[in-house]
């Protein structure tokens, strides 16, 4: 399977992480919508079979928050199991999830190295500086 899978699962973890607390029914039917469209359109079309017969015997649980979360987090653990992937605890899928999520910053060895660089940069700068006026 290609990359698509792993950025298709952050926009729905995200949308079970942002789904309200206690949602009113616009916004149930409106998740329903998206859910519903969302899987008609993955680029596979084994996964958007096997997701309609998903979404039959396990209908969307949009009661709240915590229960859509719960019902994304089966979801996934049925697509590991089906091909053979790990299956993931609640604690750790949010772990890895954030992990995720987090902004990217550059680790502390590349910091150090940016900043060599950057004052060699400036030696040299005052160097030919130095130079031209001489
Ligand atoms: C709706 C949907 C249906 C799919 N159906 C199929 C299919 O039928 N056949 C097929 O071959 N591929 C399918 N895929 C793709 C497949 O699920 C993977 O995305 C793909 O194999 C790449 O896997 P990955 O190792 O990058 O991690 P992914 O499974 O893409 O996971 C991305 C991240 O989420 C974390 N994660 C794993 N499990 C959970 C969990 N239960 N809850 C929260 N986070 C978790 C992982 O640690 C990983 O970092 C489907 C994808 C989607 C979005």
């Amino acid at each position: 399977m290609t990359k698509w899978g792993s950025y298709y699962w952050i926009v729905l973890h995200t949308q079970a992480m942002c789904y309200p607390t206690q949602p009113t029914t616009v916004e149930m039917e409106r998740m329903v919508r998206f859910l519903d469209d969302f899987m008609e359109l993955l680029p596979c079309t084994l996964c958007v079979n096997d997701m309609r017969a998903y979404m039959a015997s396990h209908p969307p649980n949009l009661g709240s928050h915590i229960e859509f979360e719960l019902w994304v987090h089966d979801c996934h653990n049925h697509v590991n199991l089906k091909i053979g992937k790990p299956i993931l605890t609640l604690e750790a899928a949010r772990h890895r999830l954030l992990l995720r999520l987090r902004p990217m910053r550059p680790s502390r060895s590349r910091q150090v190295w940016y900043m060599v660089l950057m004052l060699l940069m400036v030696i040299i700068a005052a160097f030919i500086c130095l130079k031209t006026m001489v």
